[in-house]
C-alpha cells in the first residue's frame, strides 16, 4: 500500500496475490491491509487535509498539471500494467491512463478560475456571499474495470478542490493505482493526501464508511455493493457519489446512417470485454432496417480477434474475473433456453493458447425474450441481445423498462426524434449518433438505481466542495431583530 507518501506493508504482515486474467498467472502481491492500516491512513490524510486545503489554488493547480506530465511520461509502463491486471488490450489501457491525465488537467485548469458574487439581502439590511469549502478526508472506492480512469474520476477534482484521499482499489486491480499515486506525490502533493490501501472491501471499504474522520464517499461499482455503501454511511452522514451499474440502451432509428451505427454498437459492447458501465447492453432496431443492420453487424463482430491484450492486433481481451465470465454465460443460456439465436459467439474460444485465460467470444443474439435475464439484468461482459422496434415510442418504452437509468443513445439523422428521444430516455447521458465516450467536460452519473451525484464536468467538482454562506448584517442596519420579538 502507499501511505504518507511511503510504501507501506500491512501491520499484520499479510498480503495477497494479485492474477493476470489473459494467463492465470500470479503478477505480484500486495499487503492485505486492515482496519488498523485504514485508520492509520485516514490520520495521515486528516494531517495532509490542514495543509492542502490551506495550499492556494494556484499551486493545487500547478501541482495536478505536473501530475498528468508525470503520469503522461510514464503512460507506456502503466498501460502495460493496467493490461496485465485488468485483461484489456493495451491500446485500451494506453487510453485509459490518458484518461487520468485528462482529469488531471481539467480539473487543474479550473481551480482558482471560479468566480462568484456579493448579494445584498431582500430586505436590504445586508449582503451574503456563498463560498465553498473542500469537505475533508474522501474515502474513493474502486471498481476494476476501469481502475485508473475512475479514480481520476474523483482525486482530480476531490484534491483540486483542496481534500484528501484514501483511495481503496478493487483487490484485483490495485497495481496501477499503486503507481500512479506515486507518481502524483512525485508531481509535488503532500505525503498522505493522497493514500492507497489495499485489502477486501469487507474490511478496508467498512473501515472507510465506519471511520468518522472520512467525511464523504465517492464509489464506483455494482448497485447491491451501492446500496450497502448508503447504508454504512448513513450513521455519520457522509456525504456520497455514487456511480453504479448501467442496462445501456442503444436505438437505431430506420434513418439512421447504419454503417456508422453498426460501428458504434460493435464498440459500444465490445470494448473492455463488455465490462464498462455505459456499454451498449441492449441494442433496438426499428423493424424496415433490422435484417440489414442485423447481418452487418453479425459481420463486424466475427471480426473481433480475442486474445491477450499484450498480443498486437488484439481487439478484446478476456473477462476480468471467473465469476463475471460464469454470469455472462448463464446469461447466454437463459437467452437460449427462451428461444433467442445465437448468431456469432456463445461460447469460450477454442484456441488452445485462450485456455488459460478468462476468454469468452464476443457475442450477437437475436429474438431474445424481453424476460430474459440480459434484457432485465445488467449483462457485464460481451453479450449482446438484439430487440425489434415498430418505432421511436415503442422503443422508448422497452429502454425506460429497467432499474437502471445511466447511459444511452439514439441513432437519428432526424434532430426533433434525437432530441425527443434525448428527453424522455430516463438516463444521465443520451449520446445521439455516438457510442459511449466520456469527456472530462461533460457530467457524467446515473438516473433511477445507477446511482447520484455527478463525476466530472463542473458538476463534478461541486460535488467535492461544502456550499458555505456568510451572512452580513450592514452595521445600524439590524434593529428588527431585538429581543424579545
Ligand atoms: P463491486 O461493487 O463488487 O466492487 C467495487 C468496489 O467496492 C471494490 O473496490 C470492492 O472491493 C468494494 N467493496 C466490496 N464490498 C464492499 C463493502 N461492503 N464496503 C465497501 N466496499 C466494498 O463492483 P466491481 O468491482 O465488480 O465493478 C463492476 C460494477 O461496477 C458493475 O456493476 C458496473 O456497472 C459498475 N460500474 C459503474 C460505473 C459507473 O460509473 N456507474 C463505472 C464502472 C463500473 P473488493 O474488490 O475488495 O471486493
Amino acid at each position: 500500500m502507499f501511505v504518507a507518501g511511503n510504501w507501506a506493508e500491512s501491520h499484520t504482515g499479510a498480503s495477497f496475490d494479485v492474477v493476470n486474467p489473459a494467463t492465470g498467472e500470479r503478477i505480484d502481491s500486495v499487503p492485505k491491509g486492515d482496519r488498523e492500516d485504514v485508520r492509520s491512513a485516514v490520520d495521515d490524510s486528516r494531517t495532509a487535509f490542514k495543509k492542502w486545503s490551506e495550499t492556494p489554488a494556484i499551486e493545487r493547480s500547478r501541482t495536478l498539471f505536473k501530475a498528468a506530465e508525470i503520469v503522461r511520461a510514464n503512460l507506456e509502463e502503466l498501460a502495460r500494467t493496467l493490461t496485465i491486471e485488468q485483461g484489456k488490450p493495451i491500446g485500451e489501457a494506453r487510453g485509459e491512463i490518458g484518461s487520468f491525465a485528462n482529469s488531471c488537467e481539467y480539473y487543474a485548469g479550473l481551480i482558482g478560475r471560479e468566480r462568484g458574487a456579493q448579494t445584498p439581502f431582500s430586505t436590504g439590511e445586508g449582503f451574503f456571499i456563498v463560498t465553498k469549502r473542500p469537505i475533508g478526508v474522501v474515502g474513493a472506492i474502486l471498481p476494476w474495470n476501469f481502475p485508473v480512469s475512475l479514480m481520476g474520476w474523483k482525486v482530480a477534482p476531490g484534491l483540486a478542490a483542496g481534500n484528501t484521499f484514501v483511495v481503496k482499489p478493487a483487490s484485483s486491480t490495485p497495481l496501477t493505482d499503486l503507481k500512479v499515486a506515486e507518481l502524483m506525490v512525485k508531481a509535488g502533493l503532500p505525503p498522505g493526501a493522497l493514500n492507497v490501501v489495499t485489502g477486501p472491501g469487507a474490511v478496508v471499504g467498512e473501515e472507510l464508511l465506519d471511520n468518522p474522520k472520512v467525511s464523504k464517499i465517492a464509489f464506483t461499482g455494482e448497485t447491491a455493493t451501492g446500496r450497502r455503501i448508503m447504508e454504512g454511511s448513513a450513521k455519520y452522514i457522509k456525504r456520497l457519489t455514487l456511480e453504479l451499474g448501467g442496462s445501456d440502451p442503444m436505438i437505431v432509428c430506420d434513418d439512421a446512417d447504419i454503417d456508422l451505427a453498426v460501428e458504434g454498437a460493435a464498440w459500444g459492447r465490445y470494448r473492455n470485454a463488455g465490462q464498462s458501465c455505459t456499454s451498449v447492453k441492449r441494442l433496438f432496431l426499428f423493424k424496415s432496417i433490422a435484417d440489414t443492420f442485423t447481418k452487418k453487424l453479425t459481420a463486424t463482430v466475427k471480426t473481433i480477434h480475442v486474445g491477450n491484450g499484450l498480443t498486437p492486433g488484439t481487439h478484446m481481451g478476456p473477462i476480468h474475473n471467473q465469476p463475471q465470465r460464469e454470469k455472462v454465460e448463464e446469461m447466454v443460456e437463459d437467452a437460449k433456453s427462451r428461444d433467442a439465436k445465437v448468431l456469432v459467439g456463445g461460447e469460450r474460444p477454442k484456441a488452445k493458447e485462450l485456455q488459460k485465460g478468462l476468454y469468452y467470444e464476443p457475442t450477437l443474439l437475436q429474438h431474445v425474450d424481453y424476460d430474459a435475464m440480459m434484457a432485465k439484468e445488467e449483462c457485464f461482459g460481451p453479450a449482446l441481445p438484439i430487440f425489434v422496434v415498430n418505432d421511436l415510442e415503442e422503443a422508448i418504452e422497452r429502454a425506460n423498462d429497467t432499474i437502471y437509468g445511466l447511459g444511452s443513445s439514439v441513432w437519428t439523422k432526424d434532430i426533433e426524434r434525437a432530441y425527443h428521444a434525448a428527453e424522455m430516455i430516463e438516463a444521465g447521458t443520451t449520446w445521439v449518433n455516438s457510442p459511449p465516450i466520456a469527456r472530462a467536460e461533460v457530467p457524467f452519473g446515473g438516473f433511477k438505481q445507477s446511482g447520484f451525484g455527478r463525476e466530472l464536468g463542473l458538476e463534478g467538482l461541486d460535488h467535492y466542495y461544502e456550499t458555505k454562506s456568510i451572512q452580513v448584517l450592514e452595521y445600524g442596519k439590524g434593529k428588527k431583530w431585538k429581543f424579545p420579538i
